[in-house]
Order: structure tokens, then C-alpha cells, then sequence
């Protein structure tokens, strides 16, 4: 199988990283390999299939395992620093993941091939640099079922056990996932080298970022402050896009923030079944500081750790470097609104876009609290102690009618009412909502139709819901790959009938419920 490579990380200074061949592992085996995204990054021969046959799942596996390395690959550990739960740790770096190389894909797009579990690196620390069977699986259908969402994400091209253990609690079945990513270059990078004062690095890690993301800030008259409005441009958006669907990363550090705007790391991530805007499902997370509503708040704060490092290529004047950086981050909280409502109006069923002087207008500030509200009502009056299923809500409100009339339209009416302990309030909101969509687009005929099938597109049926990640894990640990296969399949398309994906869809029942989720580190 083969690469076309075009490294370019890999050719910046030595000190952005360490040389460093994945460790060969004992016996590698393929469990899943993504056929699409092999074919979007133009492999060769072509993969055809996400089950390969024996002869060439095992030539497969040798490459996705580390054991063979491809040709073209330069694989490296990269170096990185970061806050974790706000402390400053000065350096992590690729402690378990070896960057094989970058490819360019078919849609012209850049991507790095990483192995995550790759075995020991310079910056292992204490760590055995490998990855356990049961995180891996839970990136591999999280990052994909992202990525069919629309969500800006890192991706899995293969998923391979070890044939070796590793150690955690208990002995676990090792194994690694190749990781795919526009960029791997963090907030963390960043902050690596403004800690040690290397500015020089810094400028170089800038130019780096603008040819190879943010190409059209290099003609803009600021390139520096270019970069950074784009950046904290598409984390707004990106945060905006994880709370539309129930998403909680979970550790949210600065060393798991993409410069590129996607989402990374899978650790103790999870979508929620039950709406609490307080919910928080990491182990660790015991002060709720990675809550779900709480996003926004930390991604401008890790933003802010991202400006300080830009301070002395802002500006040569110290203090137009402080004013230009505060700007810039000022600018967040707008676009995080913008963003946020732009996607809660389109997840209700509206057509028209509000630009941001829009959501500062009466028609944003109404339609803010028409968000609010819902939001309140499934916090506060959902069936379960849990909160309405936040899921389940969206898309039910999308079958609904504006007059309800016939048979069909009663029922669901009656499916949607029922994800509520108490009618009145849900009553009174779909009152409004109602008022409001006919006004926003008057009594057209068809429009039930058409808005549904808007809302439809906006709205998914599956999310990958803990428990069925956990069903996914328990059975691969009892050697049952076929529920992990299912899940990944059906998450491919999350829009689409109820139907189709009635299984996923449901809830989890009270014992199957999960309340935790683990690193897996
Ligand atoms: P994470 O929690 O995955 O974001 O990892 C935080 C840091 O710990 C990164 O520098 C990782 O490379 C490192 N790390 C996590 N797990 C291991 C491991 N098993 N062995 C070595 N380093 C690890
Ligand atoms: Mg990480």
C-alpha cells in the first residue's frame, strides 16, 4: 500500500520534534480499515472494501501497527506543552502517537497520518506509549460519527489490535488507531515555544499555519492578527457546533485544541441523552470545569493562552500588541453567538440566516430566548429526572406540523409531547414557535414540507450515545466486533429515517444508562 507523501512538518527545525519509528507491535490485526477516507487521500492500490480480505487486512494491519513503515513516511513525535485543567504543564508532546506523514488528498486538501499508541517517544514521561482496545474504538465512532455530522473533526482510517497487552487497571487487548487530522499543531505548540522564549520558533510555527490553513492571511495587511481572527473564528464556530448536537469534549486543555478548528482527542468525550446544560461525564472533570455549557467560557480562555504566545509577533510596540490580541479576543463572545444561534434557528426549523448585527436585532433577541426557552423546558421538565432527550427533541420537533390536523400530525405531536413530564410549558413554547414560523415565513403551501426536510438535514436521529459506545466496547472485548461495525456503519448517515435507525436512536434504558467516562490513559 502506498502514501504519495509530501512531508512538510517534518522538514521544520529539530527542536519541533523527535525522530521516532512506531515500535513494532507482536501480532497486528485489522479491525476496521475506512474505505472512503483511504480513497479521499488517494491510497494506492485502492481499498475497496471496510472488511478487507485475510491476505491484505494483514498487510494492512503490519502498516496501521507500525511494524512496516511505509515509504515516504518521516514519522516523528511532535513536542507541545499545555494547561491541563488549567495548570501549566511546560512539556507533553507525542507521548504515544508517531506522525507518519502528510498526504494530499484527492479534494486538494493536506492531511498527516498519525499512529495514536505507537509506543514510546521522547515524551512518553511515565507512560507505556500505548493505546487500550476500548479508547480506541470509542475515537474511532466518535471522530467519524463528527465527521458525518458536519462537524469539523480528526479522523480514523484504521483501527488494529496489537496482539500485546497493556497495562491500565486491568490487563487490556492493546491497539492503535491511525489518526487523520488537517493539522496536529495545538494551542499547546504554540505555547511550548513562547514558554522557552524561542519567538524565532513561534514565527516559524505561524508561517507554517498560515501556508498550510490559513493561506489567504498571508495577504492580508496584519498576517499575524490574520491568523489568530481565523482561528478564533473557527473555534467559536466549532464550539457551536459541539453544543447543537449534545457534545461535551471533556478535556478540553490547550493541548487538545487544533489550530485547524477541528475537533481532537476523544478521551472522556460524550454526547448527552438527557439535556443538562451542567452535565459532565469525565472522571476527572470533578469540578464540572469541561461542563457542557461551560464550553465557550474555556475556549475563549484557551484562546486567550493562545494570544499571549502571538504577543511579541503581533506588534514590535508592546502595548499595540496587548490592544491588537485583546480585540481579537474580544470578537469571540459575538461569534460565538452568531454562531450558536445561527445553528439553534436552523436546528428550529427557520430559513432566513441572521448576519451578527442580526442576532443584536429584536427578530435575534426573540429568537434567543425561543432557544432559551426550549432549552429551559428540557432542563426542567423532562420525562426523565434526566431532562428531555436532547437528541429526540430536535428531531421530533422536526415532524411536527404547524396546524395539526390530520392523523399523522396528532401523532406526532402526541410521540414529541411525551419526551416531557409536563405538557404546559411545552404547550405554551410551541405556541410561539409556531406563531414564529409562520410569520418568518408566511401560510405557503407545502411549507410544512419543506421546513421539515430542512429541519430533518439539521437535526440528527443517531448520535453515538454512551451506551451503545459501551455495548460497541464490551462485545470487542469479548472478541464480537459486530456491534462496533453496526454502529460505525449507521452513524455514517445520521440523518437519515427514523426507521432505518430505530435501534440507535432510542435512549438508553435506566440500566444501561452511563455516567462516567474514562481517559482510558
Ligand atoms: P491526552 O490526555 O490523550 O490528551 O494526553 C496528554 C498527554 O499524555 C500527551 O502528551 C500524551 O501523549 C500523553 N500520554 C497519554 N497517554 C499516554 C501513554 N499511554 N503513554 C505515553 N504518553 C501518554
Ligand atoms: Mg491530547
Amino acid at each position: 500500500m502506498t502514501f504519495k507523501f509530501d512531508n512538510s512538518y517534518a522538514h521544520l527545525p529539530e527542536r519541533f520534534f523527535a525522530h521516532q519509528n512506531p515500535v513494532p507491535v507482536r501480532a497486528p490485526r485489522l479491525v476496521r480499515v475506512n474505505a472512503r477516507l483511504a480513497a479521499l487521500l488517494g491510497v494506492e492500490p485502492a481499498i475497496t472494501t471496510d472488511h478487507p480480505s485475510a491476505e491484505v487486512a494483514a498487510r494492512l494491519a503490519a502498516i496501521f501497527a507500525g511494524n512496516t513503515v511505509p515509504e515516504g513516511a518521516e514519522p516523528i513525535a511532535a513536542v507541545y506543552a499545555g494547561h491541563q485543567f488549567g495548570q501549566w504543564v511546560p512539556r507533553l508532546g507525542d507521548g504515544r502517537a508517531v506522525l507518519l506523514g502528510e498526504v494530499i488528498g484527492r479534494d486538494g486538501i493536506r492531511r498527516d497520518i498519525q499512529l495514536k499508541g505507537a509506543g514510546r517517544t521522547p515524551f512518553s514521561r511515565g507512560g507505556d506509549g500505548r493505546a487500550a482496545l476500548g479508547p480506541v474504538l470509542r475515537e474511532y465512532i466518535v471522530s467519524e460519527a463528527m465527521a458525518a455530522l458536519g462537524i469539523p473533526s480528526t479522523r480514523a482510517l484504521a483501527a488494529v489490535l496489537t496482539g500485546e497487552e497493556v497495562l491500565r487497571e486491568v490487563p487490556l487487548p492493546g491497539a492503535i488507531l491511525t489518526r487523520v487530522a488537517r493539522s496536529h499543531v495545538r494551542i499547546g505548540t504554540f505555547q511550548y515555544f513562547a514558554a522557552n522564549g524561542d519567538t524565532e520558533a513561534v514565527r516559524v510555527l505561524v508561517d507554517y499555519v498560515i501556508r498550510h490553513l490559513y493561506p489567504d492571511a498571508a495577504h492580508a495587511a496584519a498576517p499575524v492578527r490574520a491568523m489568530l481572527d481565523h482561528v478564533i473564528a473557527a473555534q467559536a464556530k466549532l464550539v457551536a457546533q459541539w453544543m447543537s448536537v449534545g457534545f461535551i469534549h471533556g478535556v478540553m486543555n490547550t493541548d487538545n485544541m487544533s489550530i485547524a478548528g477541528e475537533t481532537i482527542d476523544f478521551g472522556p468525550c460524550a454526547f448527552m441523552d438527557g439535556f443538562n446544560p451542567a452535565a459532565v461525564f469525565s472522571a476527572i472533570d470533578e469540578m464540572g470545569r469541561y461542563a457542557w455549557g461551560y464550553q465557550p467560557t474555556i475556549t475563549h480562555w484557551n484562546l486567550a493562552r493562545f494570544c499571549q504566545t502571538l504577543l511579541p509577533l503581533l506588534s514590535e510596540n508592546g502595548r499595540d500588541a496587548q490592544e491588537s490580541a485583546q480585540e481579537a479576543l474580544d470578537a469571540f463572545p459575538v461569534l460565538f453567538e452568531t454562531a450558536w444561534l445561527g445553528i439553534m434557528r436552523a436546528k428550529l426549523g427557520f430559513a432566513e440566516v441572521l448576519t451578527s448585527a442580526g442576532i443584536e436585532s429584536e427578530t435575534g433577541a426573540a429568537d434567543r430566548s425561543l432557544v432559551k426557552d426550549l432549552l429551559k423546558i428540557m432542563t426542567n421538565h423532562g420525562r426523565d429526572d434526566s431532562g428531555a432527550d436532547f437528541t429526540l427533541t430536535f428531531r421530533w420537533l422536526s415532524e411536527l406540523a404547524i396546524n395539526v390536523g390530520d392523523e399523522e400530525a396528532q401523532a406526532a405531536e402526541t410521540r414529541f409531547m411525551g419526551l416531557f413530564a409536563e405538557q404546559e410549558p411545552v404547550t405554551s413554547w410551541l405556541a410561539r414557535w409556531r406563531q414564529r414560523l409562520s410569520q418568518a415565513e408566511g401560510p405557503m403551501p407545502g411549507g410544512d414540507n419543506m421546513r421539515q426536510e430542512r429541519m430533518r438535514a439539521i437535526n440528527p436521529t443517531i448520535i453515538p450515545r454512551n451506551h451503545l459506545i459501551q455495548e460497541a466496547i464490551s462485545a470487542a472485548l469479548e472478541e464480537d466486533f459486530a456491534p462496533f461495525d453496526a454502529l460505525v456503519d449507521a452513524l455514517a448517515n445520521p440523518f437519515v429515517s427514523q426507521s432505518a435507525n430505530a435501534y440507535f436512536m432510542a435512549p438508553p434504558r435506566p440500566e444501561q444508562v452511563v455516567t462516567q467516562t474514562f481517559c482510558g490513559t
